[in-house]
């Protein structure tokens, strides 16, 4: 990465932290330093906070077709420059290359939707009960919006949040994952070019607990989107309510996967795939539980097992590679000792089930594809979010009985089912306790619907025209004449 690269961007300007202070990023994949980042805290919070409040009334002022215009620039930008985007993306947390393309269209795809949705924003006037009243209901950018996101989708969760905030009105301070500036940076050196005015949309970097409480304290700040685990999502919920900031907040999972005695074989099991390991498993709406029935778990696991033991892994950044590491040494620790706590109670290995420590893949972290039989209620993997390539298989012989079963988790942000009956469907889809249901479809995400969770998965959708929404205030008007 060039120079800059390494910076925050705060009113325009590129910068080091105030201290000097940089941490080095490190290639999950090889452990190789990739560069070193400025890392901030408090008082870059702070400047750029001042910045985006500054940049408000302008930003907040200027026509929608003028925001929409800048968005659509940046469509051109990000298309132009998709093959570094997604070289970025592959090279600083490990998702395989073809993987981050795909995330790199999907990140597009919410630029272009909110630039297009910018010119949407209607308001209404409502019938008065009065001759000489006119009741005005308008919409209005809610201020200064302070965002946080995870490494495991580096730049389409940041378009997720960036894209309908600036579309609305709304200036913006994006903190990243420390994992996963360079995504960030990039997408910022493109704002950049856009053209978009200064402070209108600023990057700051580093201590994450800093910063957020400058966020949270700040009476600039009128509204905090996160993603990331349910665990920060409570605390910052907390912090916020202070000042009863606005919130949305898109947390963690615990997907149920089910498949009953009717559904086509080949293609849960393929689904089942797509769902799991998909970045590794480490996405927030991979699958966790793998709910089969009793008359059908042996077929299902062998060919399942027969599959996934074909999986290439890998560097992400080959072409060839199916799997990719895991981000960091925590996240393996912690899939270690979910199946080592599984197989302590009882589970039983039916494929992997290692840390791979042989030749190059010794160098990142590599968890083998797993399959667990055997598996209760009791076990970690069966309610515990597993950021990682591990599918539990657990038995069920009732629809009733796996709706509760499924439903029985304090998480509910997706589930899945495979059947081609259609009543079953039917009561599926509307038993389950979560914000997206995948019925015989496992990559549920798409831009125009909308995505968040039931429960302690979050508050608020983004997405589509619903992802809007958290980026407006409502204005009545009583007007007499
Ligand atoms: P995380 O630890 O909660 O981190 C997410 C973000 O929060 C990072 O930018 C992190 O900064 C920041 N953070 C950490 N401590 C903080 C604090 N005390 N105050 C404020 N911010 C803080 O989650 P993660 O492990 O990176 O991400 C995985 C989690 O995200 C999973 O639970 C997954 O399910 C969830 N997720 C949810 C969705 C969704 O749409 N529902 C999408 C993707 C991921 P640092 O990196 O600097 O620590």
């Amino acid at each position: 990465m060039e120079d800059r690269s390494r910076k925050m961007l705060i009113n325009g300007q590129w910068m080091e932290s105030l201290s000097g202070k940089q941490i080095a990023l490190k290639s999950p994949a090889t452990g190789e330093t990739i560069a070193h980042m400025a890392y901030g805290g408090r008082e870059e919070a702070i400047m750029a906070i001042e910045a985006a409040h500054d940049a408000f009334a302008d930003w907040s002022t200027t026509p929608a077709k003028e925001r929409s215009a800048y968005l659509l620039k940046i469509v051109q930008l990000m298309q132009e420059n998709k093959a570094d985007l997604a070289h970025m993306i592959s090279l600083e947390m490990g998702k395989p290359i073809r993987e981050a393309r795909g995330e790199v269209d999907i990140a597009i795809d919410y630029v272009q939707w909110y630039a297009e949705e910018a010119k949407r924003v209607y308001g209404d006037l409502v019938p008065s009960n009065s001759k000489t009243k006119r009741i005005l209901v308008v919409r209005q950018p809610v201020g200064v919006t302070a965002a946080i996101t995870p490494w495991n989708f580096p730049l389409s969760m940041v378009t997720r949040k960036i894209a309908p905030a600036l579309a609305a009105g709304c200036t913006v301070i994006l903190k990243p994952a420390k994992q996963t500036p360079g995504s960030a940076i990039l997408f910022f050196e493109l704002m950049e070019k856009a053209g978009l005015p200064k402070g209108v949309a600023n990057l700051v970097l580093g201590n994450a607990g800093e910063i957020a409480e400058a966020f949270t304290s700040s009476s600039y700040v009128k509204k905090i989107t996160f993603t990331g685990s349910t665990e920060v999502g409570k605390q910052l919920l907390n912090q916020a309510s202070h000042q009863v900031k606005r919130v949305s907040m898109e947390l963690g999972g615990h997907a149920p996967f089910i498949v009953f005695p009717d559904a086509d074989l080949e293609k849960s099991v393929e689904g089942l795939i797509a769902s799991k390991f998909r970045n590794s498993g480490q996405t927030c709406i991979c699958t966790n539980r793998v709910y089969v029935h009793t008359s059908i778990i042996e077929p299902f696991s062998r060919l399942l097992k027969q599959k996934i033991e074909k999986m290439v892994m890998g560097n992400g950044l080959r072409e060839d590679v199916d799997l990719g590491p895991i981000v960091d040494r925590v996240g393996l620790q912690k899939i270690e000792e979910q199946v080592q706590d599984s197989l302590d109670r009882g589970a039983k290995l039916l494929s992997g089930g290692r840390i791979r420590t042989d030749g190059e893949l010794g160098k990142g972290y590599f968890y083998e594809p797993t399959i667990l039989v055997d598996v209760d209620d009791e076990m970690r993997v069966a309610y515990e979010e597993t950021f990682g390539p591990v599918v539990p298989i657990l038995p069920f012989e009732t629809e009733q009985e796996v709706l509760e079963k499924a439903n029985h988790t304090p998480f509910g942000l997706a589930a899945y089912f495979y059947t081609k009956d259609l009543g079953r469907t039917i009561r599926m889809y509307e038993g389950l306790e979560y914000g997206i249901i995948g019925a015989n479809d496992p990559i549920p995400t798409t831009v125009q619907a909308p995505f968040g969770g039931f429960k302690e998965s979050g508050i608020g959708r983004e997405g589509g025209y619903y992802g809007m929404e958290g980026f407006l205030e409502t204005k009545y008007v009583s007007l007499g004449f």
